[in-house]
């Protein structure tokens, strides 16, 4: 059993150094235990925050122990009688090639709805998270217009789209071209911003925005969203999902204050993690599924092959050489 285990806590922008690779005998099953091979593990930018030994809404990863994260696999011998050999399941076991779960630790999933890889994206957590931190905190209203921030990521993708099945006005920024172009053309949104060569990041948006802005649903924080700020609508709402730009800061990042801008403006702004919506899952997960059957809403997932490009996978995320959800594919179903 190959393992990626956290070697030292990064400072900074972590970097291979950050892991360290071990093989491990593989625990057989016993009674109420299922062995699993994994077939895709996916890297997400919360995991940058676990590598922090300080109180969250997740425990830190502690050192020399498995990096743990979404992950799906195939049973290969059951000793549980929930589970088949064959069966496709989903859970939190990370970062290597076997596991031996608890049979209450993973749950199965249908492998008929859509490719099994969804699960870990627009049918996953990164979907549940645009889902309901759009439909919950931003509430767009038909007419509206709604600016995402890294609007063509996994969850940032889904955002635009589903503001768009709500009748908005959706205004995505992101950071490459293709990405620029993937936004207009596949996901249809009314525009898009390349905020690394744009010069002036409020004149673009407002020229985007004729109308001002009523729900930012904010994945980046830092200057992006200052310019966004600057926007806003009366009764504005802003979705504060992520704050990337600031992950690997190694001081606090200050920016200009915005309270003000939310007196001003009546504007409420609000945190959230998608654990909050728990008990809502079942709901969310019918109603993006659903969507995607209907061809409202499609999905892009750049994956990577090889279990030792995990560490690298995880990395690309920071520099943006990802559209839609980045997973890693160990092997084949
Ligand atoms: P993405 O698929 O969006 O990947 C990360 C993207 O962030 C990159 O592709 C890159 O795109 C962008 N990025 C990286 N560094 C910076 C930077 N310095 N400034 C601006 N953009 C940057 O990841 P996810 O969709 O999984 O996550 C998006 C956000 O949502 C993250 O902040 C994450 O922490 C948060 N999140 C929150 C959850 C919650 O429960 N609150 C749950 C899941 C995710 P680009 O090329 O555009 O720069």
């Amino acid at each position: 059993n190959k393992q990626i285990l956290l070697a030292k806590r990064p400072e900074g922008t972590p970097d291979q150094d950050t892991f360290t690779f071990e093989e491990k005998e593989i625990n057989q099953p016993e009674n109420g235990e299922l062995l699993i091979r994994t077939l895709y593990v996916s890297v997400d930018p919360y995991m940058r925050g676990r590598m922090v030994d300080a109180p969250s809404y997740v425990a830190p990863y502690q050192l020399n122990e498995v990096i743990e994260g979404g992950a799906i696999g195939e049973v290969i011998s059951s000793k549980s009688s929930h589970f088949s050999e064959g069966d496709i399941v989903i859970g939190g076991f990370g970062w290597q090639t076997f596991y031996t779960a608890q049979e209450d630790e993973v749950r199965k999933i249908d492998k008929d709805i859509a490719p099994i890889s969804t699960h870990l994206g627009i049918l996953g957590m990164t979907g549940l998270t645009a889902y309901f931190g759009l439909l919950e905190i931003g509430r767009p209203q038909e007419g509206e217009t709604v600016v995402i921030s890294g609007a063509a990521g996994a969850v940032g993708s889904v955002v635009g789209q589903i503001a768009k099945i709500k009748g908005a006005k959706v205004v995505g920024i992101a950071g490459t071209d293709e990405k620029i172009k993937y936004l207009k053309e596949e996901l249809h949104f009314d525009e898009a911003i390349n905020y690394k060569t744009t010069e002036n990041m409020e004149k673009a948006l407002e020229e985007a925005c004729p109308d001002g802005v009523d729900v930012y649903f904010d994945n980046v924080g830092g200057e992006i969203s200052d310019a966004v700020f600057t926007q806003l609508n009366k009764f504005a709402r802003i979705s504060v999902c992520g704050a990337i730009s600031s992950y690997n800061k190694e001081t606090t990042d200050l920016g200009p204050r915005v309270q003000t801008v939310l007196i001003k403006k009546s504007a409420l702004m609000q945190g959230f993690t998608v654990g909050d919506f728990f008990d809502r899952f079942n709901e969310g997960t019918r109603a993006l599924a659903s969507w995607l059957d209907e061809g409202k809403l499609t999905y892009e997932e750049t994956i990577k092959g090889g279990f030792e490009n995990i560490p690298d996978a995880f990395l690309d995320l920071f520099k943006g050489n990802n559209i839609g959800k980045l997973l890693v594919k160990v092997s084949e179903p």
